[in-house]
């Protein structure tokens, strides 16, 4: 019963079972105090009725409770025979639960009921656990007060032998944290609200704590193992392209990140860094100098992007800025012809390409580089964990790895799901950009809309109109998309406008074409789904129009705004959005109306949708927390991880006796879930 319902199946998971409050036996609420507020309350009266109304469907067992204030109406849907064997006219109870109002009165539904004695001695002050419990467990009579009595027993049984203490005896002390005994006892049980809360705080810090030693120890244990590739110098190649045919000043953060990577990759350890920018942050130069002193050293290296358009634009756009040094670079995506490719896996083979861009292609167990010394993914959470580390094994000593993403992943999301890699932020956009000007706007503006689009072509500029085809293959959205081409190009017949559109249902080349054309500059609007989201760079773009922005997430909503403002023109989105709004969906708008910061979206983003939902950490598990939530526990996760830092750096194989109890915790949990590397 506790399995199927609850997910409960052994005696340690029901200790984890934390109640979601308490409440204070001795807090007897009177009815005629109850002032239409939906919240849990205690009261304790005589029955005064039972009765069972209703029939089939609707049948329920319906019994007034008075307190001599008032009265209030107890219902059972489901375990009437139960509740009609208990519930006796005169007798006296405590009951609890969420008050409801039932045509403007107040009634509590499946409530914990429990016989009372009103003449006893008032109870001493406890504070009782209520746990969730289900519709059926209640109706069996197992409600969250049951779950209770059943942890009571078990939590006296338990010993601080049993629950040995897993945190260093200093680290506790400094911290002024309980025993783990004490929190597990307290959680349950608490004597006073304090207690509770100190018992919340360990429990809390355990885990993080636990969750930062354990990828602190991944570092370390894969800085073991495999030595890295070091490149003692930046090579020809490098000077040679920064001192002449750079075809910009590299801002001053651009610099600094290439220079964290420069060292990092001369470390003789496998680099793992995550390199984050906003959209438009110039990621795409540093990966290329970063590529270049691979080459300089005497390696080959590679770029994978998710869509066949950004490899695309990724290699047009290297292959013209290292025209005038002799550098090979070659693609390779999905649809690259048999006899190409048998052609391109040679050379690459023989070393005669320096570098490769592509697709998932690159990841194919026929693509053999000869000597890959480092490998770089763009928009990382695009990839699936499995897919990036197919790309890290092409060599027999790792190369070295960087994962770039223009989704900012706020920082405590950065120290739990990408905790064992270390991070290079761009934080500063290229020089003369303007902010974009966002504006949310209602359907019925539309007309307004399409006339300012308008006024941007006649003066030379390019709009891309995006419909969210979230699910490609969903027949509304896309019937949705067609309708919504036909009316635009209505809206701009040719000869005088030229309209393109791109779609994931369309073949490459057709995509491939149609983008082309406006990169070319020979179509003037860009019909796109959400294929068009990452990485694409048309800097003569100069409106976005984002049709049902409600159903965009925050993050992905800002992806594709970054699509304008890549110039230096003044730029401009549009959201236009049904009236009827959720109020998420209104503070979505708000938020996307009120900032471009990426990293400010990215916190709200993370706030509204929890952790879970956060692209590309849906499977990590590294956000599994019991009890812990890196949005409200930022500041214990800081300290957690500073501290774990620490104690691994000084004590790597925690072979120290004052780290012994860490030691033993984490063989017990390697032995009992099988553990063994989070990466
Ligand atoms: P993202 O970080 O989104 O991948 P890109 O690398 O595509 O950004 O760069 C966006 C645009 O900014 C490109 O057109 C690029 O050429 C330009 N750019 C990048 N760095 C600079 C710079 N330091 N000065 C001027 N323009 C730059
Ligand atoms: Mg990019």
């Amino acid at each position: 019963m506790f399995r199927k319902e609850l997910e409960l199946f052994t005696f340690g998971d029901l200790l984890e079972f934390f109640p979601y409050r308490h409440i204070d036996k001795t807090n007897i609420k009177k009815i005629a105090e109850i002032r239409g507020e939906q919240d849990y309350f205690q009261f304790a009266g005589k029955i005064k009725s039972v009765d069972i109304i209703g029939d089939k469907r609707s049948r329920r067992l319906v019994a007034y409770l008075h307190d001599g204030t008032g009265e209030i109406e107890l219902v059972w849907f489901q375990g009437i025979s139960w509740a009609e064997k208990f519930i006796q006219v005169g007798s006296s109870y405590l009951v609890f639960g969420k008050v409801g109002f039932y045509m403007g009165s107040p009634q509590l539904s499946h409530p914990e009921i429990e016989l009372w004695n009103p003449s006893a001695l008032p109870p001493k002050k406890v504070l009782d656990p209520i746990y969730p419990s289900t519709e059926k467990l209640k109706v069996r009579g197992l409600n969250g007060r049951a779950i209770g009595k059943i942890t009571r027993e078990l939590v006296a049984l338990v010993t601080p032998a049993v629950l040995p203490e897993n945190i260093p005896a200093k680290i506790v002390q400094q911290l002024k944290l309980v025993s783990r005994y004490e929190a597990y006892s307290h959680i349950h049980f608490p004597q006073n609200p304090g207690q509770y809360q100190q018992a919340v705080r360990r429990l809390k810090f355990e885990e993080l704590f636990l969750a930062q030693v354990r990828l602190q120890l991944t570092v370390v244990h894969r800085n073991e193992v495999n030595k890295g590739i070091i490149f003692d110098k930046v090579g020809e190649v490098f000077t040679d392209f920064y001192e002449h045919y750079l075809p910009f000043e590299l801002t001053g953060a651009q610099k600094k990140v290439i220079k964290e990577i420069r060292l990092d990759m001369a470390k003789g350890k496998q680099m793992n860094r995550l390199l984050q920018g906003d959209v438009g942050s110039g990621k795409t130069i540093v990966a290329l100098m970063s590529m270049l002193i691979a080459i300089g050293n005497g390696y080959q290296a590679c770029l994978m992007a998710p869509t066949e358009i950004l490899a695309h634009q990724h290699y047009e756009k290297i292959l013209q800025l290292l025209l005038p040094v002799k550098v090979h670079v070659a693609l390779l995506t999905g649809s690259s012809k048999a006899a190409h490719r048998k052609k391109l896996l040679d050379k690459l083979q023989q070393g005669e390409i320096d570098i490769l861009i592509g697709t998932h292609a690159l990841i194919e167990p026929n693509v053999v580089f000869k000597n890959l010394g480092l490998s770089i993914i763009d928009e990382q959470h695009r990839f699936g964990v499995a897919q990036r580390s197919r790309l890290w094994q092409k060599n027999s000593i790792l190369p070295h790895i960087l994962v770039m993403t223009a989704t900012p992943i706020p920082r405590t999301l950065a120290m739990t799901a990408y905790g064992d890699l270390d991070t290079s932020i761009i934080d500063e956009l290229p020089p003369g950009r303007k902010p974009i000007h966002t504006v949310h706007r209602y359907d019925d503006y539309r007309v307004k809309v399409m006339e300012f689009i308008k006024e941007e072509i006649a003066t030379g500029r390019q709009a891309y109109i995006i419909f969210p085809l979230i699910e490609e293959s969903k027949k509304l959205d896309f019937e949705n998309l067609m309708q919504g081409y036909e009316n635009i190009k209505a809206w701009f017949p040719e000869p005088k406008f030229w309209v393109s559109m791109v779609h994931g249902k369309m073949k490459a080349e057709q995509k491939e074409h149609n983008m082309r054309r406006f990169v070319n500059g020979e179509t003037n609007i860009m019909v796109a789904t959400t294929v068009i989201e990452v990485g694409v760079d048309v800097p003569n773009a100069s409106v976005m129009v984002i049709e049902s922005a409600e159903k965009f997430g925050l993050s992905q909503l800002h992806q594709l705004r970054g699509r304008v403002g890549r110039g230096s023109e003044k730029s401009y989105c549009v959201l236009l959005t049904g009236t009827k709004l959720s109020k998420e969906g209104k503070e979505r708008m708000k938020i996307m109306t009120s900032t471009n910061d990426g990293f400010k979206i990215a916190e709200k983003d993370l706030e509204l949708r929890g952790p879970g939902e956060i692209e590309g950490t849906r499977q990590s598990g590294a956000l599994n927390f019991k009890i812990a939530d890196i949005v409200q526990d930022k500041a214990i996760l800081e300290v957690a991880r500073n501290i774990a830092k620490e104690l691994v750096e000084n004590d790597s194989k925690l072979i120290l006796a004052e780290n012994l109890c860490l030691k033993n915790y984490l063989a017990s949990i390697q032995q009992k879930t099988g553990w063994a590397k989070i990466s």
